[in-house]
């Protein structure tokens, strides 16, 4: 008799999500017939330029962009590629992309030539959005037909490259003109690459439906100390290509009528002077950046408990400058954040709640924390929330896999309309990723305790985070294995201080070979963006694997742990 599973759903209450709603209909909607949205509420805003863009302007520019994009010939399920660091652009160009029933793809405008290429190729993107600083990589595509078309510098003056159109003449179009295409919630929009659970970088198929679902899940409903509302400012520095700042920040913010104050990077006192002047009350953060920004800058060593006193950060007579009273709430996702180091900035935002939120490129937001009038915003030093409504998760045991009871840990599953519809052109990684009853499974160990908070407690999958940056471990030996010298190779996580975990290599030189560590680190860093960089190679006469040829990455991490790298 088949038994029972171990289901953990919201404490919340489901509600009804319109995801039947085209993504930009979704997001606007209290634009829409007799809907209460103030069109002249500030949307936007560019740290980089003072530009201010309401939700008016935001819809126009984006509604001009889509249909100048469709004059060039971008059509419904065609790709569009975004090389673009944090910009409004940025938002701009995935609105016009979706308007049109099209497919944005993103990626880090610091990638190198070859892995913008192999992921324009794989995504077949006809048109790459950029910037002039960018071009110099995105010759070939040129050649290919590809249209590249470049933002103009951040003082407004256009040097554009031979060939390429520029985004300022995108956004005069007549928006009247705009085409409306069928979109089907199961139709895909965007495509960010991850790794997943194993192998190589993979387009992630998100559907309107997948999106709105989402963001509902997050903004929408009763759960008052969270949700974004139509007075906050949210300041976004976390990269846009990712989904956590793009659907957790942007789109989220889009639909509750708050503003985002947009910032190309982080940097301490700029992002503090910025909170003071625009009044920010929403700052999410990705625990890695903010650490790593400490340790650097301030030289502080962050041991197991917090020195007294609390951080640099806190005591600096630098931050003391600035008036941080108006921020309201930190959000902390991508990678668990210490309880000391929560304590520490907390000291600094004097009327600031932390929340926790937990997910993944594949499954969207998969935790959050929760708050009810008596208990706002409590989350267990170590948790990342509690699950989001509207879903399904359960934790199985990683061998039988079958669903394991409250304080057990096994491999957090998750299932929902949130979810990816699947990956480009990979049936194959889809179904060991999605199973046919359509759980998800994350790859990441964790248990739910006696309140239903989550905690995660290791990682199942090879994918290593740098900062919360993904670097997969399989591109990395792809790239090992086509040095000449190079018989066999693996890479795994090392942990690390600033950059949570940094890639390491165990490599298998090929007789006689004089191979040294310089070399083999020298021939990745010129091919892949920094944080992918192998950070120490260990040379050995062989990489563990099981019968079937798959690499035991266990066996190499303990011994990392136990300081036998050379054997
Ligand atoms: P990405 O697809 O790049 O967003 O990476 C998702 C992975 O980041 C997850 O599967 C986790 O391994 C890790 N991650 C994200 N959020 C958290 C969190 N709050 N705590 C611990 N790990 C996290």
């Amino acid at each position: 008799e088949p038994r029972q599973d171990f289901i953990f759903r919201s404490k919340l209450p489901d509600i009804f999500i319109p995801n039947h709603l085209p993504l930009t209909d979704y997001v606007f909607q209290r634009f829409s017939g007799n809907g209460d949205g103030d069109s002249t509420a500030t949307c936007l805003i560019d740290s980089a330029t003072g530009r201010i863009f309401t939700y008016a302007d935001v819809q126009i520019n984006s509604q001009r962009v889509a249909v100048s994009i469709h004059r060039l010939g971008i059509r419904q399920r065609d790709t569009v590629m975004l090389l673009l660091p944090n910009s409004p652009e940025f938002a701009f160009s995935f609105l016009a992309v979706a308007y049109l029933g099209a497919v944005t793809t993103t990626a880090n405008p610091l990638y190198t030539q070859a892995e913008i290429a192999r992921q324009a190729n794989a995504s077949n993107a006809k048109m790459i959005i950029t910037k002039q600083c960018y071009v110099d990589k995105l010759i070939n595509f040129q050649n290919d037909g590809v249209l590249i078309v470049c933002v103009d510098d951040e003082n407004g003056t256009v040097a554009l490259a031979d060939g390429c159109v520029s985004f300022t003449e995108l956004t005069q179009a007549d928006e009247t003109e705009l085409p409306k295409p069928e979109i089907s919630p199961d139709d895909t929009v965007a495509i960010p690459y991850s790794s997943g659970t194993t192998g190589l970088p993979k387009g992630v198929m998100i559907t309107h439906k997948s999106l709105v679902t989402s963001i509902a899940q997050k903004v929408e409903g009763e759960n008052p100390n969270l949700n974004f509302t139509g007075d906050d400012v949210i300041i976004c520095f976390l990269p846009m290509f990712h989904t956590y700042a793009f659907n957790a920040l942007i789109l989220s913010a889009m639909r509750t009528g708050a503003a985002v104050l947009i910032v190309p990077r982080f940097e301490l006192n700029l992002v503090m002077e910025l909170i003071q002047r625009y009044k920010v009350t929403v700052v999410p953060v990705a625990p890695p950046v903010v650490l790593a920004e400490l340790i650097q800058r301030y030289k502080v060593t962050v041991g197991p408990v917090a020195p007294p006193g609390g951080f640099v950060f806190v005591k600096s007579q630098e931050t003391e400058r600035y008036d941080l009273s108006s921020v309201r709430m930190m959000i902390s996702g991508a990678a668990t954040l210490r309880k000391e180091l929560e304590e520490a900035v907390l000291l600094k935002f004097p009327n600031a709640i932390f929340g926790q939120g937990y997910g993944m490129t594949e499954s969207a937001t998969v935790a959050k924390s929760l708050s009810f009038a008596k208990n706002p915003f409590k989350t267990k030093s170590g948790a990342c929330g509690t699950v989001i409504r509207n879903a399904d998760m359960k934790v199985v045991d990683t061998i039988t896999g079958v669903s394991l009871p409250r304080n057990k840990a096994g491999e957090i599953c998750i299932r929902g309309d949130q979810l990816m519809k699947g990956y480009l052109n990979d049936p194959e990684a889809t179904a060991t990723t999605i199973d046919k009853d359509g759980w998800l499974h994350t790859g990441d160990i964790g248990y739910v305790d006696d309140d239903d908070e989550i905690f995660i407690v290791d990682r199942l999958k090879e994918l290593i985070k740098f900062k919360g940056y993904q670097v997969a471990p399989a591109e990395l030996e792809a790239l090992l294995i086509s040095h000449p010298c190079i018989e066999d190779a693996a890479v795994v996580a090392m942990k690390d201080e600033v950059a949570g975990e940094v890639p390491v290599a165990f490599v298998v030189s090929s007789e006689g070979s004089q191979l040294t560590e310089d070399d083999v680190t020298s021939y990745i860093c010129k091919q892949v963006v920094h944080y992918k960089r192998v950070k120490m190679v260990f040379f050995t006469d062989s990489i563990p694997k099981a019968p079937s040829g798959k690499i035991l990455r266990k066996d190499l991490r303990a011994r990392l742990a136990n300081g036998l790298m050379n054997l």
